[in-house]
């Protein structure tokens, strides 16, 4: 690993990250991400450039406009960090290749997407469906490491050269993987719908599954919709649990009511807000799907050895 390269990845990590946030901010207002000039959302002041240096800015101004002085969101900080640590991440793990590119990439887009669907419960289209595509152009030039590699070796001979057969292989690995993805969130939406009568998915969840088959092929969308279910879950129960124990607790203490009587009625008013609350899945998703870019392989190796 080459430390100079690496501290540029970095800084070019933050760099993205500080154009990130203007997109989480602009794409679900359906704002250009290009023009006007970064503004401050309460006084409308255009932002200097000194203020506008990733981390330093918000550091220096301790996150307040240096104007009106409203607090600036520590996301801005956060967002250009990650990015930043993500960037560095792909290069300490897959050095100086295309699939570091591939990853950072496929990272950015995550990134955006998760902090985007966490404020405003929406993934927009813009960067979805160019995920989409480049997750599919990327296949061509760094293979989608399962169905490829399992049936190149002289198990499946196509009746081409191998070095097309290498690629066709990849994209196909890919397309299956957004097909997967995309599938599995449509059937899945699909029957909660039936099952609870509200929408649990909507068609975000299904496009940025698309995005994440693309990027990751069929083996590791399988792993990320696995373990995205997990953690949803696991989520899902605590907060309820979290939201019972507080109530019961509160209806003891101001109310003087039974304990059991105050546990029945806790329960079913926490019960009510579970089915009011809407889930980010897409957070769920993403982190996932970033988890498996890195660890997936490593995991699947290891548990293939427990059976
Ligand atoms: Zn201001």
């Amino acid at each position: 690993m080459d430390p100079v390269l690496a501290v540029a990845i970095f800084v070019l990590g933050l760099a993205f990250g500080s154009f990130l946030n203007v997109c989480i901010y602009r794409l679900p207002r359906d704002l250009s991400v290009v023009r006007p000039r970064s503004a401050c959302p309460g006084c409308e002041q255009p932002i200097r450039s000194y203020d506008n240096i990733p981390v330093l800015g918000w550091l220096i101004l301790r996150g307040r406009c240096r104007n009106c002085k409203i607090p600036i969101s520590p996301r801005y900080l956060f967002v250009e960090i990650l990015t930043g640590a993500i960037f560095l991440a792909c290069y300490v793990h897959f050095g100086a290749t295309l699939a570091t590119l591939k990853y950072c990439v496929f990272g950015f887009l995550l990134l955006g997407l998760i902090f985007t669907d966490a404020e405003t419960q929406l993934l927009p289209d813009k960067m979805t469906l160019p995920g989409l595509a480049l997750g599919l152009g990327f296949s061509l030039l760094v293979p989608v490491n399962d169905l490829a590699s399992l049936l190149l070796p002289g198990v499946v001979s196509l009746p081409v050269s191998s070095e097309v057969s290498w690629h066709l292989l990849s994209l196909a690995d890919a397309g299956l993987g957004a097909v997967v993805g995309a599938s599995f969130i449509y059937g899945a939406g699909a029957i909660y719908l039936r099952a609870r009568g509200v929408e649990g998915m909507g068609f975000g969840d299904v496009k940025l599954m698309a995005m994440v088959g693309a990027f990751l092929g069929t083996k590791l969308t399988i792993f990320t919709l696995f373990t995205a279910s997990v953690a949803g879950s696991i989520f899902g129960v605590s907060t309820v649990l979290a939201i019972w124990i507080k109530r019961t607790r509160r209806r003891v203490a101001r109310n003087h009511e039974p304990v059991s009587l105050a546990r029945r009625r806790a329960w079913e008013s926490a019960a009510i807000a579970l089915r009011s609350h809407q889930m980010p899945f897409g957070v769920f998703l993403g982190s996932m799907a970033m988890v498996a870019f890195f660890y997936g392989n490593s995991f699947l190796h290891w548990y293939w050895g427990l059976l």
